[in-house]
Order: structure tokens, then sequence, then C-alpha cells
């Protein structure tokens, strides 16, 4: 099981984070552990930082999946919070947006 988990803020460049577990069913765990501070390195600082975070999508998947996914990265074109984010506010900001 592949997981996406989306910050309420940017962190730097980085707004998600790809996991990976084995088992659906310890997911809400996996939260409450990185919560905790443990696990990943940038879920950890974004707890330093008073930054929420959430899982927005899992997939069923492996290892394999979680670095195609990585891969692309362009996350936040399979986050539906900033899908949605995207959607609400047309292309009127600063002239910059970037589609590729
Ligand atoms: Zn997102």
């Amino acid at each position: 099981m592949v997981y996406l988990i989306h910050f309420n803020e940017p962190f730097y460049h980085a707004r998600h984070y790809l996991g990976y577990t084995t088992n659906a069913r310890t997911l809400p765990k996996r939260l409450a552990y990185h919560r905790s501070g443990q696990g990943a390195k940038i879920l950890k600082a974004l707890n330093g930082q008073g930054i929420g975070y959430e899982i927005v999508k899992t997939w069923k998947g492996d290892r394999n999946l979680e670095r195609k996914l990585k891969n692309r990265k362009k996350s936040s074109s399979f986050c539906p919070i900033c899908q949605n984010e995207r959607n609400r506010k047309p292309a009127k900001t600063n002239g910059k947006h970037s589609t590729t």
C-alpha cells in the first residue's frame, strides 16, 4: 500500500510525502507514528515547524509503485487537495503557472 501525505503548508519546495506500508490497516497507526516524530525525516521536520499533514490518497501497490510515483515528481497532480485548490482559483494569481 502506497500512501500520499499532503502538507497543510509548503515546506521548502516540498508539499507531499509518498510512503509505503505493507498493510492498509496500519495506515492510521502509521500517521500517528509519523506525528510522534518517527520515520521520515521530512515529517519530523514538519512536526518541528508545527505544520500539519494528512494522508490524502492511497494506492494498492508495492515498492515498485512507490518508486514509480516518486519518479514522476509531480505529486500534486495526484493529490485531491491540490487539484481542488487549482480548480478553485483559476489562472489569475500572478501570471506564473507551470503546466508541464
Ligand atoms: Zn497536495
